[in-house]
């Protein structure tokens, strides 16, 4: 016997894998699809154009079939050679994984720590990229999906494309769709995502986008699945390379034609109201963000009150509302910390059910606040109510 509650259906807050909405759901797994036709090019093609405007870019980017690490990982095989000097900002787990990365091709890999929580600031970035004028590349997140913040990006870019003549390449693999990324505008040389965040598919897919002057300035290393020169010379007439991961292609155009047919500024509208009601949600029932300024709009960290032990909190809400939400990572975070993630296809209601079962957990695991205040800042915020106190 199974003895799970019927009435509860699984529900996911965790910043990727995101729910599928209907629009996704509703392709229809058509297996005789080949690959090597004009129709399925097609679908390539009209993908590559409605993902650009996403990165801000006229640089329509190759789909990998990978998770968004793929695309990360491609980004250095064909930007950088063994032995480059190349920098990182670290400022979390993800700001970690492009440091790993480079270290695993053996770049000579420096690093900008920047504390779990923070954004790098703008001097010291230009200090940074000052003390390493000869590298080849500088990697860093748009949104690091860890701690909540988001990079901002267009002051940290334009000023650092003044100073720094290496290649610039952003993980925006959590910030398409929440946040407004402008490449081209800023200058930056590569950006890289992901299928199962902002896109709202299952994960299997990647995304990458590169500047002129990053194709002018391709590595010489060796490299054969993720060859972008190969790539880009096929996709350009939709056709891939190897056997693509074609439902998640064909569910991924018709997300792209629902987001592109409510508009993308309102698609970024509509993530920054949900981070704000998040953040008034939380402050209304006495708790403390993670960060404490650049909010990201694709997740809120919340700290975990005192008294509540944070993994268990996670767990009961697994457990007993079938609802997921990502605690902390890594041993700094770890058990510190609750991340609310309100990225892709979620919808005012949703949002607000993941508040209530937010406050219902905390409830649960001993913590002492008004029940519903946190839902009532959250629908304040939502309706408008609040307009004259935006944060
Ligand atoms: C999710 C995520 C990734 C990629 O993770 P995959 O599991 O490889 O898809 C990389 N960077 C950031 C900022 C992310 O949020």
């Amino acid at each position: 016997m199974n003895y799970k509650d019927p009435f509860l259906r699984p529900r996911l807050f965790c910043p990727g894998p995101t729910p599928i909405p209907r629009v996704v759901n509703d392709v229809t797994a058509d297996a005789q699809i080949y690959h090597r036709t004009g129709d399925f090019y097609n679908i390539v093609l009209r993908c590559r154009k409605l993902l650009a405007p996403f990165m801000g870019t006229k640089q329509e980017p190759a789909i990998l079939t990978a998770s968004g690490s793929g695309a990360m990982e491609a980004a250095i095989v064909n930007l950088t050679a063994a032995k480059d000097k190349v920098l990182v900002v670290n400022g979390g787990k993800f700001g970690e994984r492009w440091q790993q990365l480079c270290q695993a091709y053996e770049c000579d890999t420096k690093v900008l720590s920047v504390p779990y929580g923070e954004s790098p600031s703008v001097n010291d970035l230009l200090a940074f990229v000052d003390k390493h004028r000869n590298a080849k590349a500088l990697f860093l997140q748009a949104n690091e999906t860890s701690t909540g913040v988001f990079f901002p990006l267009g002051e940290i870019i334009p000023a650092l494309r003044k100073k720094f003549a290496g290649l610039i390449v952003v993980d925006a693999i959590s910030a398409l769709c929440a946040h407004e990324i402008k490449m081209d505008e800023w200058g930056i040389d590569a950006v890289v995502s992901g299928s199962q965040k902002g896109f709202g598919l299952p994960p299997g897919l990647a995304f990458i986008s590169m500047s002129q002057r990053a194709w002018n300035n391709l590595s010489t290393r060796g490299r054969y699945y993720f060859d972008l020169r190969i790539e880009e010379k096929n996709q350009k007439e939709g056709k891939t390379a190897w056997t693509p991961a074609i439902t998640l292609v064909q569910q991924l155009a018709a997300a792209l034609e629902a987001l592109h047919g409510f508009g993308i500024e309102r698609v970024f509208e509509h993530h920054e109201v949900l981070a704000r009601a998040a953040r008034a949600g939380a402050a209304a029932i006495g708790l403390e963000l993670f960060p404490k300024a650049n909010f990201s709009h694709a997740l809120t960290a919340i700290k975990v009150p005192k008294g509540v032990d944070g993994s268990q909190l996670i767990k009961t809400l697994q457990k007993d509302y079938q609802v997921t939400f990502a605690g902390g990572q890594g041993d700094e975070l770890k058990g510190k910390i609750v991340r609310f993630a309100h990225l892709g296809f979620i919808d005012s209601l949703d949002f607000i059910g993941g508040m209530a079962v937010l406050e219902f957990g905390l409830h649960a695991c001993g913590y002492k606040f008004e029940l519903g205040d946190g839902v009532k800042a959250a629908m304040q915020v939502i309706s408008g109510l609040d307009n004259k106190i935006r944060s």
